[in-house]
C-alpha cells in the first residue's frame, strides 16, 4: 500500500450501523464522497442492513444508488425540470424527488414527490404562508410526504420548530414527515405529537458515528536529511532547522490540506502561537500527519498525491513503507483504498 487508506474495523462498524438502524423510520443518507466510503459502497451496505429507502443528494448520485440498491431512492436537492438528468431520474418508479418550488410542483406529473417546507434555515422549501397552495397541485403526482430540513442548533433543540412545521404541513395534506437533523429524543417526541410516520434522515451519525471503528493511514514514501536553511520543495524554501524532509502519500487529490472555513482560529489563538514561537506563527502550516507521536509541519502546500513534511533532528525518522496516522475529515477525503 502506498496511498491514503481508510481502515475499517468491519465488525465493529457494522455493529454500530445495525444499532442505528433499529431506530424506526431511519433513512440512510449518502451523498457527495459518500462520507469517505463512496456512494456506491454505502448503497450496497444500506441494502445489507435492510433499509427500504435511502436518500442521496443529487440526481447523478441517484443513478449510482439505483444500481447498488433495490429499494426507493430519495433525491434531496430540489427538483428543477430544467435539469435533464433530474428529469430522467424522476421517471424511475423507485425514485422520489424533492420539490421546493410551487411552479415546479405545478408542472410535474406522474412522479413521486416529497414537498419541502422552508425552515428557519432559509435554504430551500415552500414557506408556511404559501403551503396551502400545495394542495392544488397534488392531483397529478404521487405525494410521498413532507420534508423538513432543520438547522443544527449547537446544544439546543429544534423540536418546537419541527413540531410546528410538521403540524402545519399535515393540515394541508396527510403524509409522512421526513426530518433532517433531529435528535433521538426529539424524534420520539415528534412521533408522540405528530403521529407515527416520522422518518429521520441521517448520514454522519450513521456512517461516522463510531469513530473508533475507523482510522486513516498514509505511507512514508521518502526520507531525506536536510540542514537548516537548505532549499527544499517546489518553492525551494529554506528548511526551518536541521532534520528530515519526509515525503508522505496523500495530497490535494485526497482532500489533504483542505479545511472547512475556519470559525475558531481567532486572533487570540494566533497571538498564542506567536508567543510560543510556534512554527505556524512564522508561516509554517501544521499538517494532519503524525510522525513519532506528534503532528508535523508541512514543508510546503500539499502536492496532488503526496505531501512534504518537516521532521526535526530530535525526532526518530521513519522508514520508507512505514504507515503513519493522518487526521482527515471523512466528508471531504478521497481514499485510495
Ligand atoms: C446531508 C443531508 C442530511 C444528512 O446530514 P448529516 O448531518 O450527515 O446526518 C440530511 N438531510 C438533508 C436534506 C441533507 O442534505
Amino acid at each position: 500500500m502506498t496511498g491514503l487508506r481508510l481502515n475499517i474495523e468491519t465488525e465493529r462498524w457494522q455493529r454500530h450501523l445495525r444499532a442505528q438502524m433499529q431506530r424506526p423510520g431511519l433513512v440512510p443518507v449518502m451523498k457527495g464522497n459518500g462520507y469517505g466510503f463512496g456512494v456506491a459502497n454505502l448503497a450496497g451496505e444500506a441494502g445489507r442492513l435492510g433499509a427500504s429507502t435511502v436518500a442521496v443528494g443529487s440526481a447523478q448520485e441517484a443513478k449510482v444508488a439505483l444500481r447498488e440498491f433495490d429499494g426507493d431512492v430519495v433525491v434531496m436537492m430540489p427538483y428543477f425540470a430544467a435539469d435533464p438528468v433530474a428529469r430522467e431520474v424522476a421517471e424511475d418508479p423507485r425514485v422520489i424527488v424533492t420539490v421546493a418550488h410551487l411552479g415546479e410542483l405545478a408542472a410535474l406529473s406522474g412522479v413521486r414527490v416529497l414537498v419541502e417546507v422552508r425552515t428557519s434555515m432559509q435554504r430551500h422549501g415552500i414557506s408556511v404562508l404559501e403551503l396551502p397552495k400545495v394542495a392544488d397541485h397534488l392531483q397529478n403526482v404521487t405525494f410521498e410526504g413532507w420534508t423538513v430540513h432543520l438547522p443544527m442548533l449547537a446544544g439546543g433543540s429544534n423540536f418546537a420548530e419541527a413540531e410546528e412545521l410538521g403540524r402545519s404541513a399535515r393540515q394541508i395534506a396527510e403524509g409522512p414527515l421526513w426530518f433532517s437533523h433531529v435528535s433521538d429524543d426529539d424524534h420520539k417526541r415528534l412521533v408522540d405529537r405528530c403521529g407515527p410516520d416520522v422518518r429521520l434522515r441521517r448520514g454522519t451519525e450513521l456512517w461516522l458515528g463510531d469513530r473508533g471503528a475507523l482510522s486513516v493511514t498514509a505511507t512514508i514514501l521518502d526520507v531525506h536529511k536536510v540542514v537548516k536553511g537548505q532549499p527544499v520543495g517546489y518553492h525551494r524554501r529554506g528548511a526551518p532547522r536541521n532534520g528530515w524532509a519526509v515525503v508522505v502519500s496523500g495530497g490535494t487529490a485526497h482532500g489533504i490540506g483542505l479545511e472547512a472555513p475556519a470559525t475558531n482560529r481567532n486572533l487570540r489563538d494566533r497571538a498564542k502561537s506567536l508567543a510560543l514561537g510556534a512554527m505556524d506563527a512564522v508561516g509554517w502550516a501544521l499538517s494532519p500527519y503524525e510522525i513519532d507521536g506528534r503532528k508535523r509541519y508541512f514543508l510546503e502546500p500539499p502536492h496532488m498525491q503526496s505531501s512534504m513534511l518537516f521532521l526535526p533532528a530530535d525526532a526518530r525518522p521513519p522508514k520508507i513503507g512505514d504507515e503513519i496516522p493522518v487526521t482527515v475529515r471523512n466528508t471531504i477525503a478521497t481514499f485510495d483504498e
